[in-house]
Order: structure tokens, then C-alpha cells, then sequence
């Protein structure tokens, strides 16, 4: 505290990212990053773009980001005027809490979801109201249906729970609330959801949020992108020129679109990904755990006689690193990343020495 502070900042609680420790040989299930690397392609076109002298980096990158946004596009069968891009898709989501969710109404998240949407409301002043999952931790979308609101906001897959809601749940939120936008955080999608992009024809108040950090294996990139119906996007464009002119650089714009053009190595990675997950789940329950079904490249899970801090802590001294949130309905749980097989068998060896 000092007293150059702006009243804004000593207002804040700013978000604590997952650890990302300094040591080797550590075991980082903590943070949903993809165990495997990007696609070949993604190197191939950053090495291009840097040529042999880096002489290009001279140059300010393409303020819109075009070859990206066509990629992307084209990718998800839509066109460039219904596509945004950011920094990385945290910074997408503090451009639509200004641009679409700041409005005399309180907006709606679920009590138990990503943990960066109260933090960006404290930072736009945006007023919120939580919305309680069921008590399977699921997302009711009557609760979201008859409510006066200023906007709704959830990921799906939810974080960090992992549960899925269909496809169908989502379009009665559409319907119900035609005056609002509707914004799904589709971080963990391409690990067994199903897009909503294609409800973007028909819904003029959807927006979907995507990142290349986990399905892309690109979060040192830092890539995001949002898609929408053109009226939105140009929402995001306003607010984003008023911030930041640049907010890809040269080597993320070339590398972001060529992963977005490998489409076999993302399937590949994906299927890897889901596989491992799928075994993984078998194995927890084994043990005696209950693990929410998931739907992403996470698993959410607790022990009936084993307290989550406990074991967590228990873990660290064997050098795996997993997630544990000290909250209200979700303390007793582990939000564990789906790592390589090896990893997933190096954290279920020993959670069987630390629950025998
Ligand atoms: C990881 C994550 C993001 C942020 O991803 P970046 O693109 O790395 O900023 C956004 N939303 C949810 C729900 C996430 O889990």
C-alpha cells in the first residue's frame, strides 16, 4: 500500500495464478498446460518469421492480426468479421467484461467456475450475482432462464469442475435472455464438448471464447481468440484499440495460425489427451476416489477419507504438483491436470503409497 495508489487499485484482489515453480524434475499437473508440444509446423513458422537476422522484428506487427483471424475463420467455418483475437484468452475476457457485460444489471456466473470473472468484475466495477451449481456441481440452466441480468459468463467444460452442459442447455439460455449476451468459455472444449460456434448463425447475443494454451499446447504463446456475431466482435475491436494497438506480436500471429492449420497433430494430441484422462479417472476411482466426469483436460476429484490440503501437500513433498482451491463447497477436492502417461502414472503411484 502506498499512497500514489489509485483508489482502483487498493480496491483490487487480483488473480493468483497457478504456481509455475523454478525446479526441475517436477511433476507440473497444477495449471491444465498440454503435456505435448505444439505442432512442428507452429516452430517451423516463427522460425521463418524471424528469417536469419531477426531483421523483420523491426517492424510493428499487423495491428489486425489478419493471417490469424482468416486461419481461425476458416477453421471454425465462419468469416473474419465474426472473429477477435487477443492476447492470450484471459486478455479476450477483460475486453468483453468492458465491451458487453458492464451495464446496470448484475451479470451471472456460477459460484463454483473460473476464478477470473469476479476479478475482472472488481476491476470494470462490473456488478455480479453467483449463481449456485446443483449439488452434482452442474449448471441448471433454468437458473439463468427469467432473471433480469446485465450479461452470463460460464465455461464449458465448467472450470474447474469439468462437467459439461449440453448443447441444447445452452440455446434455452440463449432464448431466455435475447437482451443480454450470453459468453461460454470454451477453454476446455476440444477435450470432449461440443462447440457452440455453430449456434452463432442463429444467436446474435453468443459469444465463444477459445485458447490455444490448452488444446493447442501454445499457452507460452499466449493466443486467445472470441467468436461472434460481427457486432460483437466489433465491441471487443473498440476496446482493444483503445488499449493496445498490438497486442500479438509477430512470432504469436505466424505461430498461432499455423497451429490453427495443423488440424491431424491437434486431433492427434486431443485423443491422447481424452485416452489418458479416461484411464486416469479409472484409476482415482480405484483408490476410492470420486471424480466428477469430465470433459476436460482435468479431473476433479476427492477422497471420502483423505483431506485435499493433505493430500496435496503430500504429493508436493514427492514432487508432483497439483491444484487445490480453499474454497467454500470445493475445498475437499483436487482439480489434477491430465499429463503424459507417465505422469499420470507417477501421481497415481503415489497417491496409492499416501491413501494405503
Ligand atoms: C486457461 C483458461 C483461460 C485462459 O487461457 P489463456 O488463453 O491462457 O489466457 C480462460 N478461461 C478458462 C476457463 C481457463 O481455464
Amino acid at each position: 500500500m502506498s499512497r500514489f495508489w489509485s483508489r482502483v487499485v487498493r480496491d483490487l484482489t487480483p488473480y493468483v495464478p497457478g504456481e509455475q515453480p523454478k525446479l526441475a524434475n517436477l511433476i507440473k499437473l497444477n495449471t491444465n498446460e498440454n503435456p505435448y508440444p505444439p505442432s512442428p509446423k507452429v516452430l517451423a513458422a516463427i522460425q521463418a518469421e524471424l528469417g536469419d537476422d531477426a531483421a523483420r522484428l523491426r517492424l510493428y506487427p499487423d495491428p489486425n492480426a489478419d493471417l490469424l483471424k482468416n486461419a481461425v475463420a476458416k477453421a471454425h467455418g465462419v468469416t473474419p468479421p465474426q472473429v477477435f483475437v487477443g492476447n492470450g484468452s484471459d486478455e479476450v475476457l477483460a475486453h468483453v467484461f468492458m465491451a458487453l457485460l458492464k451495464h446496470d444489471a448484475p451479470i451471472l456466473f456460477p459460484d463454483i467456475t473460473y476464478s477470473f470473472y469476479p476479478v475482472y468484475c472488481g476491476l470494470y466495477r462490473v456488478d455480479y450475482r453467483s449463481v449456485p451449481l446443483t449439488d452434482d456441481f452442474s449448471i441448471d440452466p433454468a437458473d439463468y432462464c427469467g432473471r433480469p441480468n446485465g450479461g452470463i459468463i460460464f465455461p464449458n467444460p465448467n472450470a474447474p469442475t469439468g462437467r459439461l452442459l449440453a448443447l441444447d442447455a445452452i440455446e434455452k439460455i440463449l432464448q431466455a435472455n435475447p437482451d443480454s449476451v450470453a459468453v461460454v468459455d470454451e477453454a476446455y472444449v476440444d477435450f470432449g464438448g461440443a462447440t457452440a460456434i455453430p449456434l452463432i448463425a442463429r444467436y446474435d447475443n453468443l459469444l465463444v471464447i477459445h485458447t490455444l494454451s490448452k488444446s493447442r499446447s501454445l499457452a507460452g504463446l499466449r493466443v486467445g481468440f472470441a467468436i461472434g456475431h460481427p457486432a460483437l466482435i466489433e465491441a471487443l475491436e473498440r476496446v482493444k484499440n483503445s488499449f493496445n494497438s498490438y497486442p500479438l506480436d509477430r512470432l504469436a500471429i505466424v505461430g498461432a495460425a499455423a497451429a490453427m492449420e495443423d488440424e491431424v497433430h491437434f486431433r492427434q494430441c486431443c485423443q491422447a489427451v481424452i485416452a489418458t484422462r479416461d484411464a486416469l479417472t479409472a484409476e482415482l476411482q480405484t483408490l476410492g476416489f470420486d471424480v466428477l466426469p469430465s470433459a476436460a483436460n482435468f479431473i476433479f476429484a476427492r477422497h471420502p477419507q483423505h483431506d485435499a490440503a493433505q493430500l496435496a501437500l503430500a504429493l508436493r513433498e514427492q514432487s508432483i504438483i497439483v491444484r487445490h482451491f480453499k474454497l467454500p463447497r470445493i475445498e475437499q477436492f483436487l482439480r489434477i491436470t491430465v499429463g503424459s502417461e507417465a505422469e499420470c502414472k507417477a501421481l497415481t503411484d503415489a497417491l496409492r503409497g499416501i491413501t494405503a
